[in-house]
């Protein structure tokens, strides 16, 4: 472990994170120091929402902190089921089955609905928790060029043989704020009969209307058959669901291994969510906010000369492309009172080293001023400008 561990810090990975004192906020204390927060994925800035927090108090004085089992045996809460109505509503879905994080809900009903008899047809820079899942599936994986759809479809075509063919694509890009190619997607789908899957982590409550995501935002309801989406991320707090059909939502509480193994929420975690749930179909000017603020941030680091790669959505990576610098923007940044995470291989692709910001509906018109101004000195600092 320690040889290991050396090599790593000597490839400037296995950093110890930065430690958060206080609540996740646009203005936070990371490591002892205020900073603005560009790092978080609390798009809607509800992490330390009054409703959020009264709704998760509420829960634990009448319901307990504890489901006490896993929900097929005796923890099948009625707020978990409430939960699951209003997701499903929200999502224009029959059905939706929660799981306990947005990972377990991917590589969970991955592995539970494919087996070796089945075809995977996955974009290259899909979500670590889709690849567990393809992997756990023990189904043959077939990998096509970052939004090709036109590839999918050919490796969807030399597939025929297969049980099951399964296309699956994030739908926002975490490491690039890009948007899935969906309409061409879900056409190659159609047109082989595959299963289409779309995991909405960094889309929900963040992409089409009310945040219902990227099915809603390319209008194809009821043409993709699994959505996951995250619980985590706008919605604030942890947990993750399945949206989809009955007949899905059925065979995945009978099949998928982190629901017949692994405790289910509390009920305070469910009862925050369903306050969210509720609060971005009722104040839309949050999400409104949210694409404002992140227009503004990411014209302006356009504006002064940065290249935010092909980012279309909150997520606007900085690229810098050589590692060291990216890091050393980072550290500078921070310096300056700014942090946004410096991130290398393997996590991007060698040579795309990058800085990536994350701005919230929550940060205030100055506090994204001065964070562009700190890019701009740290950028000439360390010669990205
Ligand atoms: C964050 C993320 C997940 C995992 O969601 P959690 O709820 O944090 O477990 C899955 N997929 C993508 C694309 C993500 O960005």
């Amino acid at each position: 472990m320690d040889a290991e561990l050396a090599d790593l810090r000597a490839r400037g990975l296995g950093r110890w994170p930065r430690l958060l004192e206080g609540p996740q906020r646009p203005i936070a204390r990371y490591d002892g120091r205020e900073v603005i927060n560009l790092c978080s994925n609390n798009y809607l800035g509800l992490a330390d929402h009054p409703a959020l927090k009264a709704a998760a108090l509420d829960a634990i004085a009448t319901l307990g902190v504890g489901s006490g089992a896993v929900r097929t045996i005796a923890g099948n809460m009625a707020i978990h089921q409430q939960l699951e109505a209003e997701l499903a509503a929200f999502k224009r879905t029959e059905a939706v089955l929660l799981y306990q994080s947005g990972f377990t809900a991917n590589a969970g009903t991955v592995a539970a609905l494919l087996g070796p008899e089945d075809v995977v047809v996955s974009d290259e820079l899909n979500h670590a928790s889709i690849i567990d899942g393809c992997r756990l599936s023990g189904a043959e994986k077939k990998i096509f060029p970052h939004k090709d759809a036109e590839a999918a479809r050919r490796l969807l075509a030399a597939s025929r043989g297969a049980r099951r063919r399964l296309l699956i694509t994030d739908g926002v890009f975490s490491m690039d704020g890009d948007i899935a190619p969906l309409p061409a997607l879900v056409e190659a789908a159609e047109e082989f009969g595959a299963i289409m899957m779309v995991d909405d982590a960094h889309a929900s409550g963040v992409l089409g209307q009310d945040g219902r995501g990227t099915v809603d935002h390319f209008g194809l309801h009821g043409r993709v058959h699994i959505q996951v989406g995250t619980l985590s991320k706008a919605f604030a707090g942890l947990g993750g669901y399945v949206a989809g059909s009955r007949a899905l939502v059925e065979l995945l509480m009978a099949r998928a291994r982190p629901l017949l193994f692994s405790t289910s929420h509390p009920p305070s975690v469910a009862a925050a969510a369903l306050a969210a749930v509720r609060l971005v179909q009722q104040e839309p000017h949050l999400i409104a906010r949210l694409w404002r603020n992140a227009r503004r941030f990411k014209e302006g680091l356009q504006r002064r000369g940065f290249d935010t790669g092909a980012s279309e959505t909150p997520i606007t990576p900085v690229i810098v492309g050589d590692e060291r610098r990216a890091m050393a923007l980072s550290d500078h940044l921070f310096e300056e009172g700014v942090f946004a995470l410096g991130i290398a291989f393997p996590t991007v692709p060698r040579g795309r080293a990058r800085v990536r910001t994350i701005v919230t509906a929550a940060h205030t018109d100055a506090q994204l001023e001065a964070a562009l101004e700190a890019f701009a000195r740290a950028g000439r600092a360390v010669g990205v400008l």
